[in-house]
């Protein structure tokens, strides 16, 4: 196995990043033990933390782990939802806080290049002084540019442009061995060999630490709009989804939600929501070149949706309306954090959404279990929470030994449909164990290989997406 951090690693690490970027206290580890993942036993603390300023520093790091033979893995907002970033074995964590420059906003080719470090956050402001975007939208900005490389993060804005893979230009990396190597450029197209750029894309830090990325962004639309679209029940809503889709109409972002879900949410923010009538909303944000494109969308989605027995059609027009309600959807995951066991990531064909949905109601009502599920409808991406209550809302006493069953039930019943164990948060080590059930053996083998050609030791993230 591994060998323990010793006063001859911290001396090394010392010639390399100044002490005081290292952090040895236990009581200083606390942000570095844990993501966003709720199970409390998934916590573990690292025995060093290092926070280093270069590529060329995390390179001497990882030629030390693989000397001394200890694990390290690299974190950058920690909020991650698959444990990605969890230390189990303890070693050393490489923290990206440091690495968090901007380098560059190539308006010529419409591209930003940053510092892995770089948060969504910070980019969105960037990108807006200059009337940009980046438009994937994972739901919690301080994630960093390096994490949503690394898990290929989603969002709801996933419909019209597709997830972070689909921005990903060019990376530099450095490898387990310590070679730093650039991938991709300030290309569109490159069919020079195997890609490993999107090799790297979704590898959830086991193949190389990212330190720099370089993404596609776009004009910020002149015109947007968003809707919030009342009906009394889930079916209603979802059978608008395909039949907006078939009109030619691709919206930037289709969302399905309770209004029980949002008002959870739009309470913990201390905001307001709009409208008041139905059990479930669709939530659909429209942008495109100009107001009149955009509304007449709208017009076309809102006869949808009426014909399909909608209670009304809101129409936010302002810019910041827009923006509190995107904020009251990407924070349900917050408020329901109190009651949440996992929050499932399922995808599925989508027209698998609604049958996947009424068997989840059934197994709800059977196992006496709250499972609210919202998601992305017109990628098929539902995120099923497993909570620790019932549904009049008490505890469930024996909570962790019905949420294995559980879970696995609604896993059994997804990839029967054709669908996925992870559209966007990743395997981590909260579903590794679903990778050997519902991975084919002979695909399973080919990844592990890579794996291993890239970190023979395996010190990088070991005991993540799958053991070795
Ligand atoms: C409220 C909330 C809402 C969310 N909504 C969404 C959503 O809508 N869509 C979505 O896709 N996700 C969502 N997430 C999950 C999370 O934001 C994403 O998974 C994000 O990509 C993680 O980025 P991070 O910088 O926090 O990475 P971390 O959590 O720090 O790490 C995630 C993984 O990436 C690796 N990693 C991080 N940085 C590097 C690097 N520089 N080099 C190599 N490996 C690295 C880590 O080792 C780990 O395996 C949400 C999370 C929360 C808390």
């Amino acid at each position: 196995m591994y060998n323990k951090i010793n006063s001859n690693i911290i001396q090394e690490l010392e010639t390399i990043t100044d002490a005081k970027n290292i952090i040895t206290e236990k009581d200083k580890m606390e942000d570095y033990s844990h993501d966003e993942t709720v199970l409390p036993h998934l916590k573990h603390y690292p025995e060093l933390v290092v926070k280093p300023c270069t590529s060329k520093e995390i390179s001497e790091i990882l030629k030390i782990a693989n000397k001394y033979n200890v694990p390290l893995l690299a974190k950058g907002g920690g909020t991650g939802l698959a444990g990605g970033s969890i230390p189990i074995f303890g070693g050393i964590v490489i923290s990206l806080e440091k690495m968090n420059k901007f380098l560059e906003l190539d308006e010529e080719n419409l591209m930003a290049t940053m510092e892995a470090g770089f948060t969504l956050r910070e980019l969105k402001e960037k990108l807006k002084e200059k009337n940009m975007f980046f438009p994937p939208h994972p739901g919690e900005e301080s994630a960093t540019a390096g994490g949503i490389v690394c898990t290929n993060a989603g969002g709801a804005r996933a419909v019209k442009y597709g997830t972070v893979r689909n921005f990903v230009r060019a990376i530099e990396a450095v490898l387990p061995d310590g070679h730093i190597v650039n991938l991709g450029g300030k290309l569109l197209k490159d069919s020079s060999g195997y890609n490993l750029l999107h090799l790297m894309i979704g590898s959830e830090g086991t193949l190389g630490i990212i330190t720099k990325a370089t993404f596609s962004v776009m004009p910020l639309p002149e015109a947007s709009l968003t809707l919030i679209i009342p009906f009394d029940n889930v079916s209603k809503a979802l059978k608008s989804v395909p039949e907006i889709l078939c009109k030619g109409i691709v919206p930037l972002s289709v969302e399905f939600i309770s209004s029980k879900l949002i008002n959870m949410s739009k309470d913990y923010l201390k905001k307001t929501w709009p409208v008041k009538t139905g059990e479930v909303y669709l939530l659909i944000i429209l942008e495109g070149e100009d107001m009149e494109e955009v509304e007449k969308s709208s017009l076309k989605i809102s006869d949808i949706c009426m014909k399909n027995e909608a209670l009304d059609v809101f129409v936010a027009e302002e810019r910041e309306k827009q923006e509190e309600i995107l904020e009251i959807r990407s924070m349900v995951y917050e408020a329901l954090k109190s009651i949440t066991i996992e929050a499932l990531d399922i995808v599925l064909p989508r027209n698998q959404i609604e049958p996947h949905l009424k068997r989840v109601e059934e197994i709800e009502i059977e196992a006496d279990m709250w499972l609210p599920t919202f998601g992305h409808a017109a990628d098929g991406n539902l995120h099923t929470h497993m909570s620790k209550v019932n549904l009049k809302g008490e505890i469930i006493p024996d909570w962790e030994e019905k949420y294995e069953k559980i879970r696995r039930i609604i896993h059994d019943d997804a990839t029967g449909r054709g669908g996925k164990i992870s559209g966007e948060h990743g395997i981590g080590i909260v579903k590794k164990e679903y990778m050997n059930i519902f991975t084919d053996s002979t695909l399973l083998k080919l990844m592990k290989e890579i794996k291993r050609s890239f970190d023979p030791n395996n010190i990088l993230n070991p005991g993540k997406i799958f053991d070795l």
